[in-house]
């Protein structure tokens, strides 16, 4: 939730710009893997950034956001390259009052057709997400990124409880950035419903979920900025892991005494250790 006065629409794409070269430079947006979306809950006048409008059919119909902007990155763009050129590679659309139809508003240097093939899970977790919370602001990224998303290869750690035991075990931040710990879905074909509805439902529960084989998904209703903090937090979990791995696990690890006394100093719920 943020608090009056509200962040301007050139600010919020500058923050979605440097969310994206983060994730860049952590490898987690390959080619034009990836994409961002923040809904922002006040008026906005988008026309002056993306003179363009056309109309367009919402992916599920969210009659309770009616009026509410998304600012969403378009499909096939890279997210490395919207902080040189932010309304080239974002699109803003703004939800009709029935809540099934919105506007689509692109600049005239725009280089893409539609917003991003994955807008659909963005949307329905938003929505989930406001409805729930009664946020302003709610920011969602997916990313790739390598180590967490190999780890989502191997068997063991595909079972949701294995997964955060141990990479939940290598600093003490982790626990406190991720104290719901990282959700899991198992494979399924991006764009999907079967996606979708398992974003909505691993959100409702964590801050960040694993993609099996494919990546994550991360919310915030803080800033973007904060969504991309956990995808780098949870990438730094899993590289720690990699490399115990890969050295033939002689890393120790906190202990599980040491992450209860770490969350009781805190103040930090979790049920995980
Ligand atoms: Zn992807």
């Amino acid at each position: 939730m943020l608090e009056v006065p509200y962040p301007e629409i050139n600010y919020l794409l500058e923050m979605m710009g440097e969310a994206g070269r983060r994730l860049s430079e952590i490898g987690a947006c390959e080619g034009a893997a990836g994409n961002i979306s923040i809904c922002l809950r006040w008026p906005v006048e988008p026309q002056t950034r993306f003179p363009l409008v056309s109309e367009l059919v919402l992916p599920q119909s969210v009659p309770e956001l009616a009026g509410a902007t998304f600012l969403v990155s378009g499909s096939g763009r890279r997210l490395r390259e919207i902080i040189n050129n932010p309304t080239a590679n974002v699109g803003c659309i703004v939800v009709d009052p029935d809540g099934s139809t919105g506007k689509l508003y692109t600049a005239y240097d725009h280089s893409f057709e539609r917003v991003t093939s994955e807008f659909n899970s963005h949307l329905a977790v938003h929505y989930d997400q406001i409805i729930a919370s009664g946020t302003n602001f709610h920011a969602i990224i997916h990313a790739q990124p390598l180590h967490l998303t190999y780890l989502s290869q191997v068997p063991r750690y595909q079972d949701e409880h294995y997964l955060n035991t141990h990479l939940l075990r290598w600093q003490p931040e982790t626990i406190i950035n991720l104290p719901e710990g990282l959700g899991f879905i198992p494979f399924r074909i991006p764009s999907s419903p079967q996606l979708m509805e398992g974003n909505v439902q691993a959100l409702r529960n964590h801050r960040i979920v694993v993609w099996a084989k494919h990546g994550v998904m991360a919310r915030s209703d803080v800033s973007v900025k904060h969504a991309a903090d956990l995808v780098e937090y949870a990438e730094t979990a899993a590289k720690y892991e990699y490399l115990n791995l890969s050295v033939g696990e002689i890393g120790e690890g906190l202990s599980v005494d040491d992450v209860r006394g770490i969350c009781q100093t805190f103040k930090i719920k979790q049920s995980i250790f």
